[in-house]
């Protein structure tokens, strides 16, 4: 299996003004494409193990031979996160659905609470990583944060909907006020692809 870089569902100016274009194409041609590149490098030297799924390899890590571990963690973790990512968002934003809607106002009071402890929790994560709302049998529904490319996979919760906090995905118009990216972020978010995830776990 080699994996590539998958095209985004939109045009690089489709998030704007929230997300600028050049952020989107750097991000995507350079960042992404390089999680993919070394990704295939490593997975080149085990073919035994290059045609597990990557969300099974990251799920149980100890499965991974241990000269190509890491590589595996950062690389196929930062080509699993940002496939997701890209399709977290849209041009106008998805309005999350009722049954959804219901579930996350059982577990956090309100949306707009909800919305609080995220940006709070993304905000509050040091140095690059990931904000996300995850699901788990044990925890039901969950917002934690993993440390650069980590997936939630190797904690146990499944993602369904994460942002990127490192900042390469907001420096460029942002600068230091990750603040300000975090809330413009929400206008953003395709809650249909959040359902769909939420119904598949
Ligand atoms: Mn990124």
């Amino acid at each position: 299996m080699k994996y590539t870089l998958p095209p985004l569902p939109y045009a690089y100016d489709a998030l704007e003004p929230f997300i600028d274009a050049r952020t989107m194409e750097i991000h995507h041609t350079k960042h992404h494409a390089a999680y993919v590149e070394k990704l295939n490098a490593a997975l080149g030297k085990h073919p035994e193990v290059a045609e597990t799924p990557l969300e099974a390899l990251l799920s149980d890590l100890t499965k991974v031979p241990e000269d190509i571990r890491t590589a595996v963690r950062n690389h196929g973790g930062g080509h699993l996160n940002h496939s997701m990512f890209w399709t977290m968002m849209a041009s106008q934003g998805v309005l999350p659905p009722a049954p959804l809607v219901k579930a996350l106002e059982n577990t956090f009071g309100s949306m707009e609470k909800f919305k609080g402890l995220f940006a709070n929790v993304a905000l509050g994560h040091f140095g690059s990583g990931w904000a996300w709302l995850t699901l788990s049998k044990v925890e039901g529904l969950a917002i934690i944060t993993t440390p650069n490319q980590d997936s939630p996979l190797m904690q146990g919760f499944a993602p369904l909907l994460g942002l990127d906090v490192w900042e390469h995905a907001y420096y460029l118009k942002y600068q230091n006020k990750r603040a300000d990216y975090i809330e413009n972020w929400w206008n953003i978010v395709n809650w249909g692809e959040v359902e769909k995830r939420y119904g598949l776990s």
